[in-house]
């Protein structure tokens, strides 16, 4: 095998940068059966920077409390901090006010959120819900719940080979009885980015609301909702350096206001008694509970630590590693790559001939190598390809060349492993 060397053009100071970046990642000086790891998983999980470490300490230390409910110091100070990270992302999706940014534990739990509080109360019998081939199972299944409940049918955008979505046949799927559209920003299998303000565009010239599932997006791309015009978009911290447990829902402010809420119980109310109950204002209203404080709190250290290295300039990089990536990939007889849309993220979607995509991941394993095997969450996707499943390296901004390099030497071996 030949490791084709700086066939791109690299700007090198950008590089060293970037490798400064890998010092902040205390998990990267681990070693993995005697090798140091190689972390390639992380669209499934990102890895967390000391500052956000450091972000999360300070806050159980010092400023811990539950929110809203207090008159004492820490409380107020919980609260503050709670409310100023709603506002870092705020800023960071560019959304018009703080109030449309719900926190709720995840992408998963965001769109359960959509599909009651807004599906539930909107979607009826005989009504159609757009969906693509792209979804994960979280913008799928709860909406086969919902036609499953109401009679509602659900129409499923194909793509083609490359795994780009077929916006034409999108287009054709829209009549009277279309009520809806939930559209994955960038696939988590294949890292296809899917041109999502037009089909928004298209969607609102039939006046239909979508739901963009930016899971795979925000850590990698700028967003901006007022531009894409979306009335709905979702992401998870713990994709893009911040904690498990959080997420956003971001929902245009007259959506949110119209819906009924999901989860009933504290913080969610103005007024109860055992008659009736009156619901608090937004984004409260779909609070309820003791929300996740130091997690939304970490989450804003996580967006203050990813604009201290700029979005554009983790773009940039992350496709240098995806093109070099590709390149030596390509290569290798006997391996094919799923997923090659002309825009993509960093996500390295491939089959191997002859070999179970598990027991690459296994083996790769064994070198200190991690990346996932599976479908990805992505069944009717896998269907699509005729497929069951993929092994998949995503990179981030803080993996660099010479761990390619051996990603690649690694799937060399495997092969050479499976030849003896
Ligand atoms: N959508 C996409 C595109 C994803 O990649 C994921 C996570 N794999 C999810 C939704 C679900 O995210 P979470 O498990 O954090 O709710």
């Amino acid at each position: 095998m030949k490791i084709v060397d700086a066939t791109l053009e690299q700007d090198v100071t950008f590089a060293n940068e970037m490798e400064k970046v890998r010092a902040d990642f205390p998990v990267l000086k681990l070693e993995v059966n005697g090798k140091p790891l190689i972390y390639l998983d992380s669209a499934a999980s990102s890895q967390m920077p000391q500052p956000v470490i450091d972000r999360l300490v300070y806050y159980q230390t010092s400023q811990h409390a539950n929110v809203h409910r207090g008159v004492h110091y820490l409380s107020e100070t919980a609260t503050s901090e709670y409310e100023g990270a709603r506002q870092k992302v705020q800023h960071f999706v560019n959304a018009r006010e703080d109030r449309e940014i719900i926190f709720t534990s995840g992408t998963t739990d965001a769109i359960n959120l959509v599909m009651h509080g807004y599906g539930r109360k909107f979607i009826k019998a005989d009504d159609e819900i757009i969906l693509t081939t792209l979804e994960h199972h979280s913008n799928i299944v709860p909406w086969q719940m919902l036609a499953q409940e109401t009679g509602a049918k659900i129409r499923v955008v194909p793509v083609n080979d490359a795994g780009e979505l077929l916006v034409d046949e999108y287009e054709k799927f829209f009549n009277q009885r279309t009520k809806f559209v939930g559209l994955i920003h960038v696939s988590n299998a294949l890292g296809t980015i899917n041109p999502v303000k037009k089909m928004i565009a298209l969607a609102h010239m039939h006046g239909v609301p979508v739901l963009v599932d930016g899971a795979q997006a925000a850590p990698h791309m700028k967003i901006d909702v007022q531009d894409l015009d979306c009335d709905f978009y979702v992401f998870s911290a713990h994709k893009l350096c911040g904690p498990t447990g959080v997420g956003m829902l971001y929902g245009k402010a007259s959506l949110l206001e119209s819906m009924q809420p999901f989860k009933g119980g504290g913080e969610m109310i103005a007024t109860v008694t055992f008659e009736k109950t009156t619901y608090n204002t937004i984004p409260h209203k779909f609070e309820a509970g003791t929300p996740p404080i130091a997690a939304a709190i970490g989450f804003g250290a996580a967006i203050d630590y990813l604009l201290t290295i700029g979005i554009d300039e983790i773009h940039a990089y992350e496709m240098e590693l995806l093109h070099y990536a590709t390149e030596l990939i390509n290569e290798l007889s006997g391996v094919h790559v799923i997923g090659t849309a002309a825009s993509k993220t960093s996500v390295l979607s491939f089959v191997v001939d002859g070999i179970h995509p598990h027991d690459i991941g296994t083996l790769l394993n064994q070198e200190g190598i991690a990346v996932r095997t599976g479908h990805h969450c992505a069944q009717p996707l896998m269907q699509r390809f005729k497929i069951p499943a993929t092994s998949r390296a995503s990179f981030a901004f803080y993996n660099n060349r010479s761990e390619v390099e051996a990603f690649i030497a690694g799937i060399y071996s495997v092969q050479k492993f499976f030849s003896r």
